[in-house]
């Protein structure tokens, strides 16, 4: 491969979204330090989907300059505040884990203790998040900048297509210098110290690098077929290993949230876009087969079907080792946490910060890889707990699936955190890692895991007073959503698909 003398030379071995954010993300940030190259081959495409994203994702795109309205108008995207889950505890049961607090804190008292105390007259704790009043009606508007607003309370992420968001990233990238070759990589060839040396193509080229940033998708070119890492198989406490997919044309109102529904064998996702919806069974193949669930995807799609079902094949889990020698792993070549809560495209974003925090000129001393290990051990295992949480606090009973994830043996350290939260409704918290005190709330009460004690600092008001307090809170948010545009009409005078120039 040639390139600059002095840079660093990386190659990046794949571009859907991992590999694309990956070359804007190194060519934004260290681009005078490094020599980008991607390859990819449109013979083998895309795993073409990953439409739900994370509050996160607006950071990563600030970050690199990217102009938000100029996106999402190009990748038809919509506003997400928000997932709701639906017949997850019981069936009928409907809850919205928000990105967002609940209620306003006192004097450093969370405000679910308040709730919890109030738990008979309060109504359900969604009723105090602004971005779920929001939801349920409909509404946005971007949130304030001023912290002493209640309109500072909430975040959002986007719902994109999920196929438009790499050519995006790639013109950008390609304008930074990275260089794109065309091709399947073959084979690969190992240096003396066993690092990979190379890489080949079918048409017989060889590409060179120092670092190489494995980015192929579930395949895993490198870090698997090269380098043989192992994987964690993590089957056992998220049994979820299939997913049949299939796009419909919109039915009714354009909602600004994502819906998990749960069914027989594992659970649906409905996302709206700007021209169509993304539907997907998620489904556990030791408790129904392709057939079912493709019959079960078809008869509940709310609109015309766009295309037909597609079945996708994972093991939930992640590699032993994310970096081993000179091989990086981003994406789904890492690992892969099913798509329940989103948490994908966020961990290729954390995969490519920490990546950006700890890279070296020279090679990478083993300090520095295991490092890089430990950041995404942690990432990975606190969203696995978080997902286990969403099947096991379940109180149904009507298929062997709901029965099996009511009785799991689950981690030690999803074990621990519930006894906590529902001895004295404490969120143990960490400080790297995904999904804080307000996301563990929300799941945790919307599987009706109800704390039996609270903080004694709640009883400090009177119940006359906290009942007041209660109702002018709802009362507040009820007049600040009244005022929004509805979503639709947002996206209308903001970001129509297709009105603005793409990147
Ligand atoms: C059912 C399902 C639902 C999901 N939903 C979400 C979601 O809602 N939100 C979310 O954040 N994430 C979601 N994800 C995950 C998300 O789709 C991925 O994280 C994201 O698309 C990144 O994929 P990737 O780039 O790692 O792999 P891929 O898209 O598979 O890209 C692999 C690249 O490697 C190239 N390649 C492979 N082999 C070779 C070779 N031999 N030679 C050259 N090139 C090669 C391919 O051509 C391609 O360019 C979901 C995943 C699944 C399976």
């Amino acid at each position: 491969m040639s390139g600059h003398p002095d840079k660093k030379r990386v190659l990046i071995v794949g571009g859907g979204t991992a590999g694309w954010m990956t070359a804007a993300g190194l060519a934004s940030l260290l681009g005078d330090h490094l020599d980008i190259t991607l390859i990819e081959s449109e013979a083998i495409g895309i795993v073409g989907v990953g439409e739900a994203t994370l509050p996160h994702i607006r950071h990563f795109n600030r970050t690199i300059g990217i102009d938000e309205m100029d996106l999402m108008a190009a990748t038809s995207a919509t506003v997400k505040l928000g997932i709701e889950f639906c017949d997850w505890a019981r069936l009928d049961d409907r809850y919205i884990h928000p990105f967002g607090d609940y209620g306003v804190p006192s004097d450093g008292t969370p405000f679910h203790h308040f709730w919890r105390r109030a738990i008979d007259d309060a109504g359900p704790i969604g009723h105090y998040s602004l971005p779920v009043v929001m939801s349920y009606a409909g509404k946005f508007s971007p949130p304030s900048e001023d912290p002493r607003s209640l309109l500072s309370s909430y975040r959002w992420a986007y719902q994109f297509d999920a196929t438009a968001y790499a050519p995006y990233l790639r013109r950008l990238a390609e304008a930074r210098g990275v260089r794109r070759i065309e091709g399947r990589i073959t084979g690969s060839k190992r240096d003396e110290n066993g690092d990979i040396a190379s890489v080949t193509l079918e048409n017989g080229e060889s590409h060179a690098a120092d670092l190489f940033i494995d980015c192929s998708g579930f395949r895993g070119l490198l870090i698997e077929g090269a380098l043989a890492t192992g994987y964690e198989d993590w089957t056992r406490w998220l049994p979820c290993d299939r997913a049949v997919a299939a796009p419909c044309e919109h039915a009714g109102e354009l909602l600004p949230f994502t819906r998990a529904t749960a069914r027989g064998a594992g659970w649906q996702w409905r996302i709206p876009l700007q021209h169509r919806t993304g539907n997907g069974y998620v489904y556990s193949s030791a408790h129904t087969d392709d057939q079912d669930a493709e019959d079960q995807l078809v008869q509940s799609l709310e609109g015309r079907p766009l295309a037909d079902p597609r079945v996708l094949r994972f093991t939930t889990g992640k590699r032993r080792k994310l970096w081993n020698r000179n091989v990086v792993a981003i994406g789904l070549s890492g690992g892969f946490l099913e798509p329940l809560e989103s948490t994908s495209i966020y961990l290729i974003q954390q995969g490519i910060t920490y990546l950006i925090e700890l890279l070296t000129a020279g090679p990478a001393p083993e300090p520095v890889k295991d490092e890089y290990n430990r950041m995404m051990d942690l990432e990975f295992e606190r969203i696995r707990d978080f997902l286990i949480l969403h099947y096991h606090a379940t109180e149904r009973e009507d298929t062997a699936f709901w029965n099996d994830m009511r009785n799991l043996r689950i981690p030690h350290s999803l074990e621990e955190k519930m006894a906590l939260f529902r001895a004295r409704g404490r969120v143990q918290t960490y400080d790297y890692g995904l999904f804080l005190e307000a996301s563990w709330v929300a799941v945790y009460l919307g599987q009706r895991v109800v704390p039996s004690a609270y903080d004694l600092r709640a009883d400090e008001v009177s119940e006359e007073e906290l009942l007041g307090r209660l109702s002018s809170m709802k009362a507040m948010m009820a007049t600040a959503t009244k005022r929004m545009p509805s979503h639709a009409d947002w996206i209308a005078s903001n970001c129509p698909a297709g009105a603005r120039s793409a990147a």
